[in-house]
């Protein structure tokens, strides 16, 4: 699994935790806000109304008492019976003139009564009877900018109503369903006092209720049962929400690690397992990479469907051989990766071939190869100890090391290969070029070598062939071997032959000034470059900068580039020879010969390779297909030259045969640039055999 969709998992996962935890905020400040503003907006409202209906009521009492004859000064006229129940008349510094009604202070006691004894009286009846607290310390008007002000009597005379007292009559509170008349016919009363002045500067204190109509309540009821009913939906539509998240997730999940081909498990829930397993570092552990070599044969043989059966039994013997702790996925294609516990490399290994021969035999029809890449965890000495590589395991990397290894293993047989410290060097080795290439053309590390080209019949100079050398400050003098294949991968090849050609058709040029007999070059232009369609262009105008004739320059195709794109490659070489250039076929014999080029191609030369005349090359059967290879360029107008020819009687056999030229280490090796003009000074060569 990509570290990109473990990191996308785990997003996942954070923002459903992140989702959730909002979700429930939310919803509760919603409820909260909702409940709050029902009940403030309600009681604004019933308050607000109330009271002023009763200021009303009691300016109106007021206006009447005044009509009706409580004129100023008078302490027994009042109101007539029936109009209102229990009122105090003050004067303006609150001394009581009057009172009327049963539920005020006491006339018996003698009055005019001080304030303060009324205040108590009234405390105390108040308190009695409805249980209002109060402000014993100074007048608090409600709704002051409402013009008028709710009183209770208090030490000082003028006492407020407490809103937590009236709270505690409201339904649930503490007095709730008090008796003493309190919930009247309909009604639930909660009494209190207003003033409401005279025109002569006395006051009237009227007794008045803050009365709710059981229809109000119901209606109040109705509203907190909809509000209670509203939570419950909306905490359902969570606890919903959060179980069909769950639930999504897990489905999600279960399609991230699931394999489409084999309908087990898949890459992903590899590496997150496997992770898992191999960072508790309760056993050894090696991490597979097996593939099913014949698998795009047989697909192409058979059917893709068919071959896909095929992968989903090897995903079942794999799994069928596993025990505890171990574990199998489908990578793609023909991969399978696997973790496997173990306790010496070679019970592995065992292991191993005896997991191969089970898959060998998935099919009664067919018999299948299998090539088995291990990485035993914490095995090579860059990981350290095995207890640190298991704690800091990334199976990504152990697998791309049985990757590494399993890419070493050539044949079509099934076979086994272990990762090892060598493929640790291997890639660092290749990072090392990678990172200091650029550096190295910039500052002319790469140098130019030359390997004459000898006639076998006269021993004459005929040709040269331009090899790059690097010579690193680091590593010394490197040879093309270790760095031409990464530079094919990594596509940095067509800057070094650019950078070849230019040097030699520069070295070309200063010979011929200089009088020396020059010969043919030949310059090494990989396979990769053929995908520039003006690549004969390049090559022209490279050596035209330079002034040099184009006869001087010879460009050797390597073989395999006869497989890329070929109708670009022959419009390329005929373009080549328009402008001049003799092109040759390098390597000619080796991996991926093809006679069918020969035909299609308009060649000049044809080079054989260094594996016609190695070792056995020499019996019988070696020598007909040399001499027919030279018979058969001779016949289509090319001229041949032998590679890697180290013995003098292997040059007189392909005289007889009439080779062309001769290149190999009889004649000479490459050399230095400065012992090639020696060399062409000479014009004839010298054999000698190589082991000699
Ligand atoms: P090649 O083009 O086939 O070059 C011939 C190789 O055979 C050279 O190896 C040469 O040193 C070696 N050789 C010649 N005669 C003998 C012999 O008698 N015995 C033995 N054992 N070897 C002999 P070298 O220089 O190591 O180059 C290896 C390959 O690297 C070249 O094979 C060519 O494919 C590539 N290469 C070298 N220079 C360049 C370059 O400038 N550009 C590109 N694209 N590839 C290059
Ligand atoms: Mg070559
Ligand atoms: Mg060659």
């Amino acid at each position: 699994m990509g570290n990109v969709k473990k990191k996308k998992i785990n997003r996942f996962k954070m923002s459903f935790v992140a989702g959730s935890f909002i979700s429930a905020v939310m919803f509760g400040i919603l409820v909260i806000a909702a409940f709050g503003l029902t009940i403030g907006i309600f009681g604004i409202y019933i308050t607000d109304s109330k009271l002023r209906d009763e200021n009303e009521k009691a300016k109106k009492l007021a206006q009447m008492y005044e009509l009706t004859g409580g004129a100023a000064g008078s302490d027994t006229d009042g109101l007539p019976d029936g109009l209102a129940d229990d009122y105090i008349i003050t004067d303006d510094a609150g001394a009581i003139l009057a009172v009327h009604g049963t539920d005020t202070c006491d006339l018996e006691n003698g009055g005019p009564i001080d304030i303060l004894s009324i205040a108590e009286h009234a405390e105390q009846e108040i308190h009695e009877e409805l249980n209002i607290g109060y402000d014993t310390e100074e007048v608090i008007t409600v709704y002051p900018d409402k013009q008028f002000r709710v009183i209770v009597p208090g030490n000082n005379g003028k006492v407020t109503i407490d809103d937590r007292a009236l709270g505690a009559y409201l339904p649930g509170g503490k007095n709730a369903g008090m008796s003493n008349g309190l919930l009247g016919s309909g009604f639930l009363k909660l009494p209190f006092w207003i003033d409401a002045p005279l025109s002569d500067g006395r006051h009237m204190v009227c007794r008045s209720y803050f009365s709710f109509h059981v229809r109000e309540l119901k209606i109040l009821g109705i509203l907190a049962a909809l509000i209670v009913v509203l939570t419950i939906v909306m905490l359902i539509c969570l606890i919903v929400y959060i179980c069909k998240t769950i639930r999504n997730k897990k489905r999600i999940e279960h399609l991230l690690m699931m394999d489409e081909v084999t309908g087990k498990h898949n890459w992903m829930w590899f590496v997150r397992e496997a992770g898992r397993e191999v960072r508790k570092g309760n056993a050894h552990y090696a991490v597979l990479d097996v593939v099913f070599v014949n698998y795009r044969n047989f697909c192409v043989c058979h059917s893709v469907s068919e071959g896909d059966k095929m992968l989903r039994r090897v995903n079942d013997v794999i799994e069928g051989r596993l025990g505890k702790k171990e574990l199998v996925a489908h990578h793609s294609a023909a991969h399978f990766c696997v973790l496997l516990t173990y306790t010496d490399k070679e019970s592995l290994e065992n292991r191993i071939r005896s997991m191969i021969a089970d898959l060998e035999n998935i099919s009664s029809e067919h018999k299948f190869s299998f090539w088995v890449g291990v990485d035993m965890v914490g095995s090579t000495s860059e990981s350290g100890s095995e207890r640190s590589a298991c704690r800091n395991a990334d199976i990504e990397k152990e697998y791309n090391n049985a990757g590494a290894a399993r890419a070493t293993i050539t044949g079509d047989d099934s076979a086994i290969a272990f990762f090892d410290d060598a493929m640790v060097e291997e890639q660092k080795w290749i990072d090392m070029i990678n990172e200091n290439q650029d550096r190295a053309l910039l500052n002319e590390e790469f140098l130019v070598f030359y390997q004459p080209k000898y006639d076998p019949r006269t021993n004459e100079l005929k040709g040269a062939e331009a090899l790059i050398r690097w010579k690193s400050p680091a590593y010394g003098m490197i040879s093309p071997g270790r760095f031409i294949p990464i530079f094919e991968k990594n596509g940095f090849i067509t800057k070094i032959d650019h950078y070849m050609l230019k040097h030699v058709a520069r070295d070309q040029k200063a010979w011929l000034d200089s009088g020396l007999s020059c010969v043919p070059v030949s310059v090494n232009v990989s396979r990769a470059h053929f995908i520039e369609s003006d690549l004969a262009e390049q090559i022209r105008d490279i050596v035209d900068e330079a002034g040099t004739p184009h006869e001087l320059i010879e460009i050797e195709l390597t073989e395999s580039a006869f497989f890329d794109d070929k109708n670009a490659l022959i419009s390329t070489i005929r373009k080549l020879k328009e402008y001049g250039f003799a092109v040759s076929m390098d390597d000619f014999g080796s991996g991926y010969s093809s006679l069918n080029s020969l035909k299609e191609m308009p060649l000049d030369v044809l080079k054989l390779d260094a594996e016609f005349f190695r070792n056995d090359a020499g019996d019988d059967r070696g020598r007909i297909v040399v001499s027919e290879a030279i018979r058969l360029a001779r016949n289509l107008n090319m001229r041949t030259v032998a590679e890697g020819i180290e013995k003098g009687e292997q040059v007189d056999f392909l005289a007889d045969q009439g080779c062309d030229m001769i290149q190999g280490y009889v004649f000479a090796k490459p050399m230095s640039k400065d012992d090639y003009v020696e060399k062409m000074k000479s014009g004839r060569g010298t054999r000698e055999d190589a082991d000699a």
